[in-house]
Parts: C-alpha cells; sequence; structure tokens
C-alpha cells in the first residue's frame, strides 16, 4: 500500500500526520491523501474543518476519538475495507497522545492495509531544539495532575538513563518543574513552547531557574517539558577507592577485593587489582 501521488488510493488507513502550528509543515503526500480519501475521521470536525478550508480539500468527516464505542470503530473498519479512509487528530501525529490507537489495533487485526504518513510531532521537534542528548528519549506523555501520581511517575522515571519528554500546558508549567527540581534534583531541564509558532522559544537551565523564570513571564501556549539524563555518578577519588580496597583487604585476596571494588565503583577491575597489591605491600 503507497501513496504514490499520481494513482487513485486504495482501501485502507492512512494515518496522517498535521502540522503542529505552521500550516507549512502539512507535506504533499498528506495533501494529496487527504484529497483522495473517502472519509476523514478526526477528533474535532471544526479543526479539522479548518485545516481542509485552508488546503481547498472537502471531504467527508467523522468524529474519531478513543471514546468511540466499539461499533463506530468496526464501522470504520468495515469502510476501510472498500476505500481509503484517513485518520487525523487536531494537530501532530496521531496516536502520539492523541486517539487513534485502538481503531489501528483493531483495523491491524482485522487484516484491513494501513500506512502512516509521517510528519510533525511536538516531541521530536522539541528534542531536536532542546540541545539535549538525543541517542536515548523516552516519551511519557502528559504527567498526572494530582502531585501523589505525579511524583510516583518521576519517580519511576528517576533511574532512566534517556532525556525525558513529557507534553505540559502553560497553567501546569510551574507544579511539573517543582515536581521535577524535586523527584530529579541536578538535572538539566528545558522547556520548548509554541514550536513551529511566530513566538517559538526553548529555555534551558535547572528546574528551579526555569521556574524563577517563568514565575516572573508567565508562560502561554503549548509546551514540551524535557528532562537531561540522571547525571554520571561521580567517580570517587583515590583516597575513597583506596578506602574501599583496604576495607575489602581485610577480607579478601587482593583479586578479590579488585572484583568487589569495581562492582561497587565501575572503575577498572585490573588498575584496582595492580593498585591492591600496591597497597599490600605497603
Ligand atoms: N499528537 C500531537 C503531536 O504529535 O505532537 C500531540 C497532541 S497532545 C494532545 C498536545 C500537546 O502536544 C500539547 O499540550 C503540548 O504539550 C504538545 N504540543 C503540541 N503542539 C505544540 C507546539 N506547537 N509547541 C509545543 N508543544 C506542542
Amino acid at each position: 500500500m503507497t501513496t504514490r501521488m499520481d494513482q487513485a488510493l486504495g482501501p485502507g488507513l492512512y494515518i496522517v500526520a498535521t502540522p503542529i502550528g505552521n500550516l507549512g509543515d502539512i507535506t504533499l503526500r498528506a495533501i494529496e491523501t487527504l484529497r483522495g480519501v473517502s472519509v476523514i475521521a478526526c477528533e474535532d470536525t471544526r479543526v479539522t474543518g479548518k485545516l481542509l478550508k485552508h488546503l481547498g480539500i472537502k471531504a467527508r468527516l467523522i468524529r474519531h476519538d478513543d471514546h468511540a464505542s466499539e461499533v463506530d470503530r468496526q464501522r470504520l473498519i468495515e469502510t476501510m475495507r472498500t476505500e481509503p479512509v484517513a485518520l487525523v487528530s487536531d494537530a501532530g501525529t496521531p496516536l502520539i497522545s492523541d486517539p487513534g490507537f485502538r481503531l489501528v489495533r483493531e483495523a491491524r487485526a482485522a487484516g484491513v492495509a494501513i500506512t502512516s504518513l509521517p510528519g510533525p510531532s511536538a516531541a521530536v521537534v522539541a528534542l531536536t531544539l532542546s540541545g539535549l542528548p538525543s541517542d536515548r528519549f523516552l516519551f511519557a506523555g502528559f504527567l498526572p495532575n494530582k502531585a501523589k501520581a505525579r511524583a510516583d511517575v518521576l519517580a519511576e522515571l528517576a533511574s532512566v538513563p534517556a532525556t525525558l519528554v513529557f507534553y505540559e500546558t502553560a497553567p501546569r508549567l510551574d507544579d511539573a518543574l517543582a515536581a521535577i527540581g524535586e523527584a530529579l534534583p541536578g538535572r538539566e531541564v528545558a522547556v520548548a513552547r509554541e514550536l513551529t509558532k511566530r513566538f517559538e522559544e526553548c529555555r534551558a537551565g535547572s528546574a528551579a531557574e526555569l521556574a524563577e523564570y517563568y514565575a516572573a513571564h508567565p508562560p502561554k501556549g503549548e509546551i514540551v517539558l524535557l528532562v537531561g539524563p540522571p547525571l554520571e555518578a561521580a567517580a570517587p577519588d583515590e583516597a575513597d577507592v583506596d578506602t574501599l580496597l583496604l576495607a575489602a583487604l581485610a577480607d579478601f585476596k587482593p583479586s578479590q577485593a579488585a572484583a568487589s571494588v569495581a562492582r561497587e565503583t565501575g572503575l577498572d577491575r585490573k588498575a584496582l587489582y595492580a593498585r591492591a597489591l600496591e597497597l599490600r605491600g605497603q
């Protein structure tokens, strides 16, 4: 199943990403696909209606979200067997903190052809802009509203060796920054706001610095909050290593003492063994 731009679309489900603020970010394939499908399933017909009007596309819109009934989903899946159906959300990539997961899962189980047309997603735009390590990241959606649940989620994520990416809203930003400062102390944080729009901004610092800044400049608009990976545990200095080795040598042979301290500190076992022999000889 491809969306070659010169061919009529085959039946199936077309997951179509749409802009997150800048209409210029719609892709050529997205336009052709939205023009070519029989039905567009969307979160809010008014929001998608505006996008289609801007693109000069007339299409049948059906409201669809994760609260849709099983019957509604199955009806849509039946349509996909004979006609091309697009799935869009209000903005960005469907299913990414947006509806569509159940529909895709059930369409897949039903053997319907599915393809996904890539486009903007705020999480990825923010990550690329933040300057935080991008080799590993964990997208964690929205933090819970309630303080205890939010702290529990942050505690669960604290040891994940990756940049954490959260979706946020302006009114909740101060609470989120306070909770991050408490649960993930010392970590680098970035606030990416109004991405792809006129007042796009990305600001980095500690949670406390950002909280202070946004207390003085109340944020508006849409926000992605990012937290850098856990800091490397500070390497123990030489005196600490000697203390650990001497304690281990009281009970073990040098090779065992070196292995034990290597496990504890992550330092090189061979170097520790050489030092253990030196200490033994002193
Ligand atoms: N599916 C969308 C995507 O792929 O990015 C996300 C939908 S989610 C319901 C909405 C959240 O995405 C907002 O609360 C905000 O955290 C983030 N977001 C969406 N557009 C954004 C933008 N232009 N700038 C910053 N964050 C944005």
